[in-house]
């Protein structure tokens, strides 16, 4: 069982999860990488973190299904034997569509995966974070996405839909549980260069954005890991409930 604090990140594997997972074992947390495809991508995280001294494990497990939120959560329960944080970071986005182009089967994994998916680990970390549930408090990072305030018209409404959805259960959990040690803050993600481009099948999307950032470049997943590495440190211990935009001023 582990005694150094133990961070739990859903979508570990790459992107900014990956990043994530890095930056915190630098700074000493144990860190439970969680992934739903590539565990290729998953292990060279933990691989990368075990030789630079850290303590890593991977497991598999789909955020959108009750068996996959099963499994991460026994991975944390039986390997680590607790929880300090959550970063509630596994999303995706669809093919671009309009929105009367949108069947009922992409809504459903959309809010399945970046909504009820991101709900219900949380509620299983405050189960193991909260002292109302007799653990030593902790802090959940939700990531949310600019998309929340911009819409994204004509690309993924459903996914800005879903993200608005992420941002206002932020705000409330953050006050339901904030007597009960645990904070709660989101990031606001603005072009970062990953692989969500790609899976939207928009692989130069970040690129082609660029010019519309007021910064006039994307960001990248090590800038959004330093935001979350913020929110979860003892920095942050009067910040919850805060929505935090990372967009490079977009
Ligand atoms: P990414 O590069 O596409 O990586 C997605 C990660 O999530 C992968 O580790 C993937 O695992 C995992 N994942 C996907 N579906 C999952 C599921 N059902 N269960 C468990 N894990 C799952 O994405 P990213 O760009 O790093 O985005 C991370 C978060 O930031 C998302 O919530 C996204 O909405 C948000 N965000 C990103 C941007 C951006 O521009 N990149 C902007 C705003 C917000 P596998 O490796 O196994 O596939």
């Amino acid at each position: 069982m582990a005694h150094e604090k133990v961070l739990l990140v859903t979508g570990g594997s790459r992107g900014i999860g990956a990043a994530v997972a890095l930056k915190a074992a630098e700074q000493g947390w144990s860190v439970l990488i969680n992934y739903v495809s590539n565990a290729q991508a998953a292990d060279a995280v933990a691989a990368k973190i075990r030789s630079l001294g850290g303590a890593a494990e991977i497991v598999q497990g789909d955020t959108g299904s009750e068996d996959g939120i099963a499994a991460i959560f026994r991975a944390v329960d039986e390997r680590f034997g607790r929880l300090d944080g959550l970063v509630n970071n596994a999303g995706v986005v669809d093919q671009t569509a309009r929105v009367d182009e949108m069947s009922r089967e992409r809504l459903d994994r959309m809010f399945a995966i970046n909504v009820v998916g991101k709900i219900r680990c949380a509620s299983e970390a405050v189960k193991r974070m909260s002292t109302r549930h007799g653990g030593q408090g902790g802090s959940i990072v939700n990531l949310s996405s600019m998309a929340a305030v911009l819409g994204s018209p004509g690309q993924y409404v459903d996914y800005a839909a879903a993200k608005g959805a992420v941002d206002t259960f932020t705000v409330g959990l953050a006050r339901e549980v904030a007597a009960e040690g645990v904070r709660v803050n989101a990031i606001r993600p603005g072009i970062i260069d990953t692989d969500i481009h790609a899976s939207g099948g928009l692989p130069d999307r970040a690129k082609d954005l660029a010019p519309s950032v007021p910064m006039q470049r994307a960001g990248t997943a090590d800038e959004v890991a330093e935001a979350v590495l913020y929110l979860l440190s003892p920095h942050a211990s009067y910040v919850t409930g805060t929505i935090m935009n990372v967009s490079g001023g977009r």
